[in-house]
């Protein structure tokens, strides 16, 4: 579904990503981990094209990202991401915020845009907020929004970057398990996250970070079974956090 191959970027003269290949396969989830710095978001970005590369190139359901003749906002709408902050629209309801991109982008009518968008609410158990605006929810559950506004758009696949880094501690598990159950249910996910309890649970593989490099991409149960074959600074980076 999604297929980096050889990607490398540069800032000026600084380079962020260096020769960064992965898959994610369909209904696949895959965690990206690592040091501050190393890359995560920059490579997430890539997939949908909010960031471009210099070198490699990215495939996604067949499509290239890097390619001139690609459109990328019709790839985007085909593609779910959720952010560290929340980024819903905050002069717009709940419910509005769900409807807006299906009425505008995929030409659904209000009514068909009002009953998924109902129907995802429910699925994130927030129905009961629909006309709240994003200001007057907590964090989790503006997390929770931003995901089904993305669900709303019946997307192919999933990227999220560190959904739950800028939550309050209590409010993190309530957007993690959301986030379980779309695993679970087949969706094509791709996490930046630290939250290796998620990982561990629901991850088929684990990308580690260093210095703009994928330094480990392996599976779950060698990732978390055999810690000691790991590298070196992955095992200093999980001692840290786990
Ligand atoms: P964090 O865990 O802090 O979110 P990260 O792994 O997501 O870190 P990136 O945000 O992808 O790291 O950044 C990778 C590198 O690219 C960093 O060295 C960062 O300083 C650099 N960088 C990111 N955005 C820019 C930019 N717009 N201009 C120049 N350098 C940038
Ligand atoms: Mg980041």
């Amino acid at each position: 579904m999604i297929d980096i191959k050889h990607i490398s970027k540069w800032y000026g003269s600084t380079q962020v990503l260096d020769d960064c290949s992965t898959q994610v396969a369909s209904g696949e989830v895959v965690v990206v981990c690592g040091p501050s710095g190393s890359g995560k978001s920059t490579l997430i970005k890539t997939v949908n094209g909010l960031e471009p590369f210099q070198k490699g190139e990215i495939f996604v359901d067949g499509v290239s990202v890097g390619a001139a003749g690609t459109n990328l906002p019709k790839l985007r709408a085909r593609i779910g991401m959720v952010f560290q902050s929340f980024e819903l629209f905050p002069h717009l309801s709940v419910n509005q915020n769900l409807e807006l991109a299906q009425v505008k982008v995929l030409g659904r009518s209000t009514e068909e845009a009002r009953e998924r968008a109902g129907s995802l609410l429910d699925r994130v158990g927030l129905r009961a907020h629909q006309d709240k605006f994003p200001g007057q929810l907590s964090g989790g559950q503006q997390q929770r929004v931003a995901i089904a506004r993305a669900l709303a758009m019946d997307p192919i696949a999933m990227l999220f970057d560190e959904p739950t880094s800028a939550l309050d501690p209590e409010m993190v598990n309530e957007v993690l398990d959301v986030m379980v159950d779309l695993a679970r249910e087949g969706m094509t996910m791709m996490v930046v996250t630290h939250e290796m309890g998620f990982a561990r649970k629901v991850a088929d593989r684990v990308v580690f970070m260093d210095a703009g490099k994928i330094v480990e991409d392996c599976s779950n149960e060698e990732f978390f079974g055999n810690m000691e074959a790991r590298s070196e600074r992955a095992q200093h980076f999980l001692s840290k956090i786990l």
